[in-house]
């Protein structure tokens, strides 16, 4: 007897988010598997009609059952697939103009590769994957890279949370070719940051906030013997941009010992005064209420916290984290100052942030004017039919 095409079947009136080309299938949307696929096998997914949908990698352990490879019933999931996609984002890549060697290269869904993300720092990529489709498809995809990148060196860093909701294991160390150098300097505009790739956050570095750092530079610029603040200021990437930008004294708060040991050999290689910059290995929120109490006013702060809401569970809770500090920020901030404040929580909208942000603001008795709307560089795209891609927001706010 054939055997049955191994598919994922819908229940009725589930099909709507794949035909609007959203590439997840949630576990509850679906009736019944049919022919046994194995963990980030290719199934075909079927509406309730019996109608093709998509062909997806299969997660059996992960909520998001399925994610879409394709929508056209006759594209093999190969390895050519995998070269197509792969070149479809690196060609672009090439229309944007960014000033820095460390650039992602694919950036999950928004590049067609669910569960993807590869950055490059110079010679090095480091690959991460987090979806049980791309981890089948991972020798192909190590091949592909080497050869249209032209760059021989690969470091796995596939240790993200959500590794374990797709019941995958942690994978780190070298994929192909050689391990990085701890630390590896990056060129980020006019500033040298170190990064270290194998024990960094994320894959070593906060790729996203390029801009926005440059946006915090310029803005430095046009500021004389100004006090800046930065918190959760990780490896110093913006104090950095506060410093080059002629801050009079910077105020870098994190929790992480190791970040700061970077931030302050930052310092050094940028051939910046060390001394207009103190380092402050503290909880934020406490640290934020001593400084209040301590009566300190600052001309540019940055707040670019952690994911606070990792899951829809907890939006509540850093609804109110996002205000607390939010809060502290505004009331610390001198008449005519800045605040760049951030979200990186996909489940926080733009809309959402900005309201918590303006309910901050009523709360400490202040008013501002917002004078930008920001987001993660364009080599972090966004696709429309997947809004959970624009994670990160921020706003530029000047005290009136
Ligand atoms: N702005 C940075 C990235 C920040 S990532 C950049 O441009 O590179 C968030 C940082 O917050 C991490 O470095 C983490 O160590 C730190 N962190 C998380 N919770 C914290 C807390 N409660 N207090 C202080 N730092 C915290």
């Amino acid at each position: 007897m054939k055997p049955r095409a191994k598919s994922l079947i819908l229940k009725p009136g589930k099909e709507k988010s794949l035909l609007r080309r959203h590439p997840w299938v949630f576990s509850g949307a679906i009736a019944r598997v049919e022919g046994d696929p194995g963990i980030g096998e290719t199934v075909r997914v079927i509406g309730s009609d019996g109608a093709f949908l998509a062909l997806a990698a299969f997660s059996p352990q992960s909520q998001i059952r399925g994610r879409a490879w394709s929508w056209d019933a006759e594209e093999d999931i190969d390895p050519a697939f995998f070269r197509r996609r792969l070149q479809a984002a690196l060609d672009y890549r090439t229309t944007m103009r960014i000033e820095s060697d460390a650039v992602r290269l694919v950036h999950g869904e928004s590049d067609g590769l669910p569960g993807l993300v590869v950055d490059r720092y110079g010679d090095h990529l480091v690959a991460q994957f987090s979806s049980a489709g791309v981890d089948a498809w991972r020798e192909a995809i190590a091949d592909a890279l080497v050869e249209l990148t032209g760059v021989p060196n690969i470091y796995e860093r596939s240790d993200a949370d959500v590794r374990g909701l797709e019941g995958l294991p942690e994978r780190t160390g070298v994929l192909r070719g050689k391990a990085p150098p701890v630390p590896l300097a990056i060129h980020e505009h006019a500033i040298q940051i170190e990064v270290d790739i194998p024990g960094g956050h994320k894959t070593g570095f906060y790729l996203d906030q390029r801009d926005n750092r440059r946006r915090v530079y310029e803005a430095a610029q046009g500021m004389a013997d100004a006090d800046m603040l930065n918190c959760f200021c990780y490896t110093g990437a913006f104090s950095l941009a506060m410093l080059k930008g002629g801050a009079k004294s910077v105020l870098s708060i994190d929790s992480s010992g190791p970040a700061l040991a970077l931030a302050r050999a930052n310092v050094v290689r940028n051939g910046l005064d060390p001394s207009r910059a103190e380092w402050m290995e503290a909880d934020v929120f406490k640290a934020l209420r001593e400084l209040r109490d301590q009566g300190k006013a600052y001309d540019l702060i940055v707040l670019d916290p952690p994911k606070f809401a990792p899951t829809p569970a907890t939006v509540e809770r850093a609804t109110r984290a996002y205000k607390d500090i939010n809060l502290l920020g505004l009331k610390m901030l001198k008449p005519g100052g800045l605040l760049f404040t951030y979200s990186c929580s996909g489940g926080v909208s733009p809309e959402l942030f900005t309201k918590i942000v303006a309910g901050a603001a009523s709360d400490a008795g202040v008013q501002a004017r917002i004078e930008g709307r920001l987001a993660a560089g364009a080599d972090h795209p966004v696709r429309l039919s997947f809004p959970e891609g624009e994670y990160l927001k921020g706003l530029v706010l000047r005290k009136i």
